[in-house]
């Protein structure tokens, strides 16, 4: 079998951490088990059923590489209206197959062997190893480092820092004064700034997000990740979307074409024709799920249990001190013994060991409050006594 052989550079390559947390909850709900799944990344929305029987016949084949160009157009308005900056629909958008590929043909573009990418722990865990696929080096940054830290990591080999805002997990948005700092960074040493902004829609009420393109207007080096997978609640459709200038998304276009050719047409089509009703139609259960986010934030503040500080998006990062084990026994311990599932810290990063992943996204709320009361008593049962070694 030595033709099956993987090479090196995949085998370096880890299976996303909560990907296969939740294939471990598949097969035990295949067998039977009710388990309250915290280990979802997406929210379950009510999104209309389309209908493509009105669609050209168009859309069912290739589109243009940049992507369908009425949703190429709906996209730049979208994006002119959360960041106040205009964006050319035929030269700085390119519609991606998810956000995902945007950040792995964007890496791909700029990065040569052995470049540094800065990441900010916690760290959505595809990003390491992304910046790995393309034979770069990542380099992380513990969690309690502030922005002001990444300019100590700079090196003449850095070549971008990495930015969820939004943030999985901590469900953080950076600071006006964050952002400004980002760019000043990234226009004084000539680095690329990956914003990747797949939960911009999920904010609480009057806290509107700001994109990190509204501090670079000639996108000189930011690029924007985006997608309607979480915004939209449409994960599976696998449409997502790059802004970035001219000159880059003429390169990433040319990874596109030789990868997936372009994003599924017929969907794009369906969206760029109903975007501002889909759009209505999950705003309010956005709007829901983030205040669900934080009534479950009070619920474990309740018992003592303190979360890394956010008000966005579905996630919630909260800390497991006192408790002995670490995160991936933690987890393993909760699924088993209580039959709730979550992601352990450790997947985002080494100094974030001391912390748990919870989605409420997938739950009802009284079931994402039984989860919380598990996670709180594991959290009792198992913390280290007074006088104890740890
Ligand atoms: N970025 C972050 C921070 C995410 O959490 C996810 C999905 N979990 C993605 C990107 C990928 O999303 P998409 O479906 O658009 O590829």
């Amino acid at each position: 079998m030595a033709a099956l052989r993987p090479s090196a550079l995949v085998q370096s390559i880890g299976e996303a951490a909560s990907i296969k947390q939740n294939n471990l909850v598949y097969a035990l709900q295949a067998d039977g088990a009710d388990i309250i799944t915290l280990s979802l990344g997406e929210a379950f929305f009510d999104v209309p059923v389309p209908s493509f029987e009105e669609l050209t016949s168009a859309a069912h084949h290739y589109s243009h590489t940049r992507g369908v160009p009425l949703l190429r157009q709906k996209l730049a308005k979208y994006h002119e209206d959360c960041s106040g900056v205009p964006v050319d629909a035929d030269r700085q958008i390119m519609v991606t197959a998810g956000s995902k590929s945007a950040v792995f043909m964007t890496l791909a573009a700029v990065l040569e062997p052995g470049d540094e990418v800065i990441i900010p722990e916690p760290l959505w865990v595809s990003y390491p190893d992304q910046v790995r696929l393309c034979r770069g080096v990542p380099v992380a940054l513990p969690w309690h480092a502030g922005i002001e830290d990444i300019a100590a990591r700079i090196t003449p080999r850095t070549r971008a820092v990495i930015v969820n805002n939004p943030h999985n997990p901590t469900g953080r948005r950076l600071t006006d004064a964050e952002l400004r700092s980002l760019h000043a960074l990234a226009e004084e040493h000539g680095l690329l700034l990956v914003a990747d902004e797949v939960y911009s829609e999920f904010t609480p009420e009057g806290a509107p997000f700001v994109s990190a393109a509204a501090f670079d207007p000639e996108l000189r080096h930011t690029v924007i990740c985006n997608s309607m997978s979480k915004n939209f609640g449409i994960s599976g459709w696998r449409v997502g979307y790059v802004i970035a200038h001219e000159r880059l998304v003429r390169e990433l276009a040319k990874l596109q074409q030789h990868l997936v050719t372009c994003a599924p047409t017929i969907l794009c089509q369906y969206l760029a024709e109903n975007f501002e009703q889909v759009l209505a139609h999950t705003r309010p259960q956005i709007r829901a799920v983030v205040e669900r986010r934080n009534r479950v934030a009070a619920a474990f503040a309740a018992r003592g249990v303190r979360s890394m500080p956010g008000d966005s998006t579905f996630y919630l990062f909260p800390s497991l001190a006192p408790s002995r084990l670490g995160s991936a026994e933690f987890a393993e311990v909760l699924l088993r013994r209580h039959r709730v599932s979550a992601v352990a810290g450790i997947s985002y990063g080494e100094s974030c060991d001391g912390f748990l992943r919870v989605s409420v996204g997938a739950e009802p709320e009284d079931r994402l409050l039984r989860g919380v009361t598990a996670i709180c008593d594991l959290i009792d049962e198992t913390a280290v006594r007074a006088g104890e070694a740890a």
